[in-house]
């Protein structure tokens, strides 16, 4: 018995690690799985080993992918003179959806909270740094939120590539404020690519895709 007791706690623990999830619902969770979805149960532990096993990082791109490149670095007929720089995963899906970009991505896996020193160890500006160096890109596409994280993200890359021979822009201001690019419709979406703004000098942006 005391064995089960430790296996479930266990179980509830590692659900508390998910977003949004407390102890409650860990244990409504675990118990709906245990008692009534033993064989989604299962899938979801098969699948996960999997997905651990298999996903890494692009070596371009930093999003997931299985092997070395995901399909859209892979993709010969992007410009890669177009670089646009998102937050999660989740975005490029969101941006793919929206047929706005036929530029590359590079993702950022996380954005600067403000209320936290602007804290900038988790995401991956060194890698940024790297897949810029000796590249063809020309002009960097900021495409963060539109909360406080995505500024203070957008304000950190703004710094950070400046005065580097770029044109740096970011999506119009288009999208209601406190957005999550991943929620926004695909019209909208497109609208704010096709708008944004140039930040670092009054040349025009080029053609729009
Ligand atoms: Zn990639």
């Amino acid at each position: 018995m005391a064995k089960h007791k430790d296996a479930f706690s266990r179980l509830i623990k590692a659900l508390c690690a998910l977003p949004n999830v407390g102890p409650k619902t860990a244990q409504r969770v675990a118990y709906t799985l245990l008692q009534h979805k033993r064989n989604d149960a299962q899938e979801l532990a098969d699948a996960l080993t999997h997905a651990l096993t298999h996903v890494n990082h692009c070596q371009c791109c930093n999003t997931f992918c299985e092997g070395e490149l995901c399909a859209i670095c892979a993709d010969e007929k992007r410009d890669t003179t177009r670089l646009m720089i998102v937050q999660m995963p989740a975005d490029i899906v969101a941006m793919e959806a929206a047929h706005c970009h036929d530029g590359l991505y590079f993702v950022l896996m996380g954005q600067v909270n403000p209320t936290q020193n602007m804290d900038l160890s988790h995401i991956a500006l060194n890698e940024l740094i790297t897949r810029l160096t000796d590249s063809p890109v020309q002009e960097i596409i900021i495409a963060t939120s539109f909360t406080a994280e995505g500024d203070a993200t957008a304000y950190v890359l703004n710094e950070l590539l400046k005065d580097q021979p770029y044109k740096i822009s970011r999506l119009a201001r288009g999208m209601p404020l406190g957005s999550e690019l991943e929620y926004i419709d695909a019209g909208t979406l497109a609208q704010a690519v096709y708008e944004r703004s140039l930040l670092n000098s009054n040349e025009k942006l080029p053609e729009q895709p």
